[in-house]
């Protein structure tokens, strides 16, 4: 396992309170009516504790019940500013959501925003969403999307794919774009995305738990040749860094003993050196 810290790109904490409607029905529907969203502030500072530093999103998704305050998280990121970047979540429907991602960004001191169409409920080239990507661009902030599948039955896919962010970039050559996830499933359509623009990355997170999913993608990047664009991640309550790591180091390990082939160690070793926090002008 690499010997140094590993900074993980995307990470959650939350309240059970944060969760209501569909988001909470749905995580109940899965993981049982007692289900836990283990990302308390302790719970999360321990999961990164080996971590050089984390990326820790709020989440606006009044549609889905899931809302965790840029506030709350301008709280806990201000505890720790040289390791732990907040990112502001503003739903694109909001009157003046421009206005409150700079409040955002100004008066909390958030370094990003986060989106995610399947659980805001809005289609990323909707004409009112673009004054928002100009905002963005003008404070030049990072933009996490969420542009893949959910549990969540509500959650529109078709207002999900990766594809979607195509014209945005085009739009806005200079807006630093990540797709979470690899934008699973739809993982070859993410990779055509990233390719294409110099400033769009995607991260490995969530993936660990679909190892034969993350082999595939991580094998298709580097034919791509967008290897250097992965940046690492886990998703945290979903996996911890940690499980991430050994999940990241498994995959070898599964195909042992057949031809397919291995995934290059230099690979997995650059994107955990990666500096994602100068990468994503953070600082
Ligand atoms: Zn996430």
């Amino acid at each position: 396992m690499s010997k140094q810290a590993v900074f993980d790109c995307h990470t959650h904490i939350a309240e059970m309170s944060h969760l209501s409607g569909p988001f909470l029905a749905a995580a109940q529907r899965a993981w049982g009516a007692d289900f836990h969203f283990a990302c308390t502030i302790d719970e999360h500072k321990a999961a990164v504790a080996s971590c050089s530093g984390a990326i820790v999103l709020a989440v606006d998704a009044p549609a889905t019940g899931f809302v965790v305050p840029n506030e709350y998280v301008a709280g806990y990121v201000a505890s720790s500013p040289s390791r732990l970047f907040g990112f502001a979540s503003v739903d694109p429907k909001r009157p003046k959501a421009s206005r409150l991602l700079e409040q955002a960004i100004k008066e909390l001191n958030l370094k990003g925003l986060k989106l995610a169409p399947i659980y805001q409920d809005f289609h990323p080239l909707d004409n009112i969403c673009f004054p928002l990507y100009a905002k963005a661009e003008e404070l030049r902030l990072p933009v996490m999307w969420h542009q893949g599948t959910s549990f969540v039955s509500e959650g529109p896919l078709e207002k999900s794919r990766p594809a979607a962010l195509d014209p945005i970039a085009r739009a806005f050559p200079n807006l630093k774009m990540i797709i979470a996830h690899l934008g699973h499933p739809w993982v070859e359509e993410t990779i055509s995305v990233v390719r294409k623009h110099p400033n769009m990355y995607t991260d490995i997170s969530a993936l660990g738990s679909r190892p034969w999913q993350m082999y595939n993608a991580i094998i298709l990047a580097i034919e791509y040749g967008i290897e250097d664009k992965l940046l690492f991640g886990s998703d945290f309550p979903f996996s911890t860094p940690d499980e991430t790591l050994r999940s990241l180091y498994g995959l070898n390990e599964m195909v042992e003993g057949t031809r397919l082939p291995r995934i290059r160690e230099d690979v997995i070793e650059r994107m955990l050196a990666r500096n994602t926090v100068e990468l994503l002008g953070l600082n």
